[in-house]
């Protein structure tokens, strides 16, 4: 749709080389923690760390960039997601962040990123809703892109994809 393929696949995040860019499922202070930010802290080495310091902390529904370090990917966005029923209203801010995140990926040039299913873990987001405002967020920022042709949903279990897939078909997306 509009010259850009949308893809749902599962997988872990950290593991997208072909992707320029991947997304963080951050907390505000931008720290190693569990979940996505453990892996991709993992995968990409102290460097990362010490390159968030300067950029923390960040507001729920805010995105940064940073490079990728020992990760096969050039780039990180690292998103803060809502946590659920707490920072409100979480539809928008979980919108604002994929949004946000495309926009930051499009203005540098980026032709590919890859999201996880931010705020669905720790944060307590229920999984389907997640997918929802995800799908919708996508939607309406993709007229608006000129630069990203590829945009890949990560998800980490069966279930979760099957979720995924449902709500971007929902929404009119293209998927494969
Ligand atoms: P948040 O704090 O924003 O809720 P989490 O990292 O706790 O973020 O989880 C977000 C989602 O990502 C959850 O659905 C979780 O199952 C999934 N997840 C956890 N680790 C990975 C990974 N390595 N790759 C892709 N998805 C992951």
């Amino acid at each position: 749709m509009n010259r850009i393929l949308i893809e749902c696949v599962q997988g872990d995040i950290a593991h997208q080389p072909d992707i320029d860019v991947i997304v963080n499922a951050a907390n505000a202070r931008l720290l190693p923690g569990s979940g996505v930010a453990g892996a991709i802290h993992g995968a990409a080495g102290p460097g990362l760390a010490e390159e968030c310091r300067a950029l923390a902390p960040i507001e729920p529904g805010q995105a940064v960039m940073t490079g990728g370090h020992g990760l096969p990917n050039d780039h990180v966005i690292h998103c803060l997601g809502p946590v659920y029923g707490v920072d409100q209203p979480s539809g928008q801010l979980l919108a604002d962040c994929f949004r946000h995140a495309l926009q930051l990926a499009d203005q540098a040039g980026l032709e590919s990123i890859a999201f996880p299913a931010v705020s669905t873990g720790v944060f307590g987001y229920p999984l389907t809703e997640a997918a929802a405002v995800a799908a919708g967020a996508i939607r309406e920022t993709m007229p608006t892109l000129e630069h990203i042709r590829r945009i890949r949903l990560v998800l980490f279990t069966a279930e979760d994809l099957a979720a995924f897939r449902a709500a971007l078909q929902d929404s009119g997306l293209a998927q494969s």
